[in-house]
């Protein structure tokens, strides 16, 4: 079933050149986390800020749960949305205490009704005991259990997250993220993730989105966004992505470095692009070989090797962490694409 639902939704925030939105419409679907992944600027808040209510998009429409709450003759206020949010700096109340942080939703229940589900979220997210504590006195991954315990406490329809890993260290990230996922798996919470991160929005999300200047470039499962790019932006913004060029020939496509199925129809005759990402490409020592190793990346759990191309072209290996092979190498290429992806030559 549908939770969520954005139909060809657009805005302009006052005084701006350029719209923030333009004609987005995209679905969540109940339990499943969607993410919305772009660049910095590209409107990912701005989806949130206007499923929330924050925000009224000019055009368009959004229901939540069936129920309309924007379009051109609804609007329903942020508070009767059912829509909890995890900010991207927490926006904790400083004066109040952990406890009454969370408890900041619950007005509408009972005393004894809202302190039980204090306890049993501040439970979930492993902070039981930490209930006096003030903000300030808490770690930043507490800070964030705690922005996430008082957006799940009134059990709201959907949970809106901000870049909610950004403040983070490094370690700590990994740690939250599993934590979140887990979190949200437990309680069947339909969420929906910002991210600028494809290895955040990869590890949590069953759909991601991917924007462009306000723009949907793609929505699809991880696989099929890292491996099936739709356009160019999405290739590069996912991952490391070569471009090589090729022509059309007898059905074939034909690159310098093989021949490839003209999986996407192209005509002959018209320059095509084949999107190469360095896990299909692998390379042996040759002499002589047609390509030089001219860099290499220790990356811990990979080798990125850079090869130049006869053409003049940059092309990228990924070897495994013990496969050392010193610059200059000489190399022969064998690429073995499990997808083949092609575009018309930009
Ligand atoms: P993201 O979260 O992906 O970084 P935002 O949704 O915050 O992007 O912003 C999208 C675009 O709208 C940006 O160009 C930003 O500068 C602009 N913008 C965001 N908020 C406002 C605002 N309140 N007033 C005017 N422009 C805004
Ligand atoms: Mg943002």
């Amino acid at each position: 079933m549908t939770l969520i639902e954005l139909s060809q939704v657009s805005l302009t925030y006052p005084h701006a050149a350029a719209p923030a939105l333009s004609d987005l419409t995209l679905a969540v679907e109940e339990g499943a986390t969607l993410s919305i992944l772009g660049p910095s600027g590209c409107g990912k808040t701005t989806v949130l800020r206007a499923i929330a209510g924050f925000e009224r998009p000019q055009t368009g429409a959004i229901t939540i749960a069936g129920r309309p709450v924007c379009d051109a003759a609804h609007w329903v206020v942020p508070e009767e949305r059912g829509v909890g949010m995890v900010f991207q700096d927490y926006a904790l109340f400083p004066h109040l205490t952990v406890a009454e942080n969370v408890a900041f939703g619950l007005q509408r229940l009972e005393k004894a009704a809202a302190a039980r589900t204090v306890a049993q979220t501040l439970d979930l997210v492993g902070l039981s005991g930490f209930e006096d504590r003030y903000p300030h006195e808490l770690s930043g991954g507490q800070q964030q259990r705690v922005a996430l315990a008082r957006a799940l406490a009134p059990k709201p329809i959907v949970l809106l997250l901000d870049e909610p890993f950004s403040n983070l260290d490094p370690d700590m990230r990994g740690q939250m993220r599993e934590e979140v996922e887990d979190i949200l798996r437990l309680t069947c919470t339909t969420s929906v993730l910002v991210t600028h991160d494809h290895d955040e929005a990869f590890a949590m999300a069953d759909r991601v989105a991917v924007l462009n200047h306000g723009r949907l470039e793609q929505v699809d499962t991880p696989e099929a966004i890292y491996h099936t790019p739709a356009t160019p932006f999405v290739a590069n913004f996912v991952g490391q992505a070569d471009f090589l060029l090729g022509r059309v020939d007898n059905g074939k496509l034909h690159t310098e470095v093989g021949i490839f199925e003209n999986v996407g129809g192209h005509p002959a005759g018209v320059a095509v692009e084949i999107m190469i990402r360095p896990d299909d490409v692998h390379i042996v020592p040759a002499s002589p070989g047609g390509a030089r190793i001219v860099g290499r990346q220790f990356r811990g759990s990979e080798n990125l090797y850079t090869m130049l191309l006869p053409s003049g072209q940059h092309l990228h290996s990924s070897e495994s962490s013990t496969t050392v092979y010193p610059v200059g190498t000489l190399v022969d290429l064998k690429i073995v694409a499990t997808h083949i992806v092609t575009f018309a030559k930009r």
